[in-house]
């Protein structure tokens, strides 16, 4: 099963992504996560993205989808995997599509997290994650047992740079030009399944489950 989980930055994907391909049986992939762990690691394709990533424009799409395709050739995602972040642009969203074909398969369901700006500026201003495990937690909406300590590993939370005012004007902007039409593409393609991302984590996870037919 292929699902993909949409929305604007500070939507909520990270938060449910857990739960969504737990109950899915199917592996989470992050493009967000990919590039921040080659940023890292210094690899070749973080030294090339690190300069989007850093100002909040996106990744060129030959590079991104080619580090999405690597990674869906690895086992784990056999039984189908749970997109978060990607695609991101319609040409991505048409690279996808093609390249599931040559393999015999399609994006089933597009789970989209409507969000409005004014709620998601002020979820990314409070965001901290977890270096060690990527759990995602806000200062005030959900936070920490123990400050700057993740409940789930003990690990260190950090404020991603991204997450700065500037940077989160251009990404939203990103988002409107370039991410937004996807709701369009997916809704023709009869695959779009919305849900109020304006409610608290729970009453979102339990929409988003009852309308992937997972629960
Ligand atoms: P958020 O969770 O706030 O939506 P992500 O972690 O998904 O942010 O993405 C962080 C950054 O990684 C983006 O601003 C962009 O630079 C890059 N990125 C992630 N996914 C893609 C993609 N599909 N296409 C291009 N760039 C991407
Ligand atoms: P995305 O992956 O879409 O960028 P995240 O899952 O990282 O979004 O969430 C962004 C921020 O908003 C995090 O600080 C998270 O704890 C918080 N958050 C997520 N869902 C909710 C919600 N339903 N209500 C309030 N805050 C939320
Ligand atoms: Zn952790």
């Amino acid at each position: 099963m292929i699902l993909i989980l949409l929305g604007p930055p500070g939507a909520g994907k990270g938060t449910q992504a857990a739960l969504v391909s737990q109950q899915a049986g199917v592996a989470h992939v992050a493009t967000g996560d990919l590039f921040r762990e080659n940023i890292r690691n210094q690899t070749e394709l973080g030294k090339q993205a690190k300069a989007f990533v850093d100002r909040g424009a996106l990744v060129p799409d030959e590079l991104t989808v080619r580090m999405l395709l690597d990674r869906l050739d690895r086992p784990d995602t056999q039984k189908g995997v749970l997109l978060d972040g990607f695609p991101r642009t319609v040409d991505q969203a048409k690279a996808l599509d093609d390249a599931l074909k040559g393999r015999g398969q399609a994006v089933d369901k597009v789970l989209y997290i409507n969000v409005g700006e004014e709620e998601v500026i002020a979820r990314l201003g409070g965001r901290w994650t977890c270096r060690q495990c990527g759990a995602v937690y806000h200062q005030v909406f959900s936070p920490p047992k123990t400050p700057g300590r993740c409940d789930q590993c003990g690990g260190e939370l950090y404020q991603r740079d991204d997450d700065k005012p500037e940077t989160v004007r251009n990404r939203l902007s990103v988002y409107t030009q370039q991410t937004a039409p996807l709701v369009d593409y997916y809704r023709q393609a009869g695959k779009l399944l919305e849900v109020n991302g304006e409610q608290n984590a729970e009453a979102v996870g339990k929409d988003l489950l009852k309308a992937a037919g997972l629960s």
